[in-house]
């Protein structure tokens, strides 16, 4: 089949609703939660609006705002940059990545079981494998996405989930991370919670091992997806196109899959 015939296809299937678009964005405002650091570390602003004009005499026929937020708030995009480890690699801002490594192949892993039962849990090499045994191997250029269902906790209260000893949300084991970036060479993970760590991650060691192994081997992370629920395991693809920030370490995005209906 030619390239033209496969786009000409797929305009074709979505018309006719055979594939459908799947919106795994939250909404951004000033209620979106944002990750929390340990006091010594400076905090990252959450959203806020302030209007420019609405139809009045700073601007008649038009309305806009200003917005100020941290690059790294509600759904958005994990650059290697954004760590220690993945500062000095090529391309690893978002002004630098190719356009066409934010499109590949979905990979949903469904944990929603398992983090029912641990809000702590961590997926392992062992159960991708297994994963794999069903659904097949992890293609080069996949986006692995960890269903835990946590995006359906709409409160932020519940969503950061902050108790004495610090936030407890679910996330990948290091061993699993290391086997995600350099056996099976995935474009990056995307996960429903805050962020692609653990929430008790700061505790590990290395600290945070998935931002530190991901972004070191030049990989890319997705944070507070949701809608995850409306994909197959396999055969959906994913659009996640940061904002062109200039020496950006991440941004809030727009994530887009495209499914079978
Ligand atoms: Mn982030």
């Amino acid at each position: 089949m030619s390239t033209v015939t496969v786009l000409s296809l797929l305009v074709e299937e979505m018309r006719n609703g055979r594939i459908k678009v799947v919106d795994l964005t939250q909404p951004l405002g000033p209620d979106t939660p944002v990750i929390g650091l340990p006091p010594i570390f400076a905090p990252s602003p959450g959203f806020s609006l302030s209007e420019i004009s609405r139809y009045n005499d700073k601007g008649p026929g038009w309305y806009w705002n200003t917005i100020t937020l941290g690059e790294h708030t509600g759904t958005h995009f994990d650059a290697p940059v954004h760590w220690v480890t993945g500062k000095d690699l090529s391309n690893n801002t978002l002004d630098t990545i190719p356009a066409a490594r934010f499109i590949g192949p979905a990979c949903v892993i469904d944990v929603t079981k398992e983090t029912a039962v641990s809000e702590d849990f961590l997926l392992t090499r062992e159960a991708v494998m297994a994963w794999e045994g069903t659904h097949g191997k992890i293609p080069p250029g996949a986006w692995v996405l960890l269903r835990t269902d946590w995006s359906k906790r709409l409160s932020a209260e519940k969503f950061l989930n902050v108790k004495d000893d610090g936030p407890h949300s679910p996330g990948f084991h290091k061993d699993c991370s290391h086997f995600l970036a350099y056996e099976r060479d995935v474009l990056g993970v995307g996960v429903e919670t805050v962020g692609t760590d653990a929430g008790q991650a700061g505790k590990f060691d290395p600290p945070f091992p998935n931002h530190g192994i991901m972004h070191g081997a030049g990989k890319f992370g997705l944070a507070s997806l949701r809608n995850l629920d409306q994909l197959p395991a396999t055969g959906a693809v994913v659009i996640a196109s940061p904002l062109k920030i200039v020496d950006g370490s991440g941004s809030p995005l727009r994530v887009l899959a495209l499914a079978p209906a």
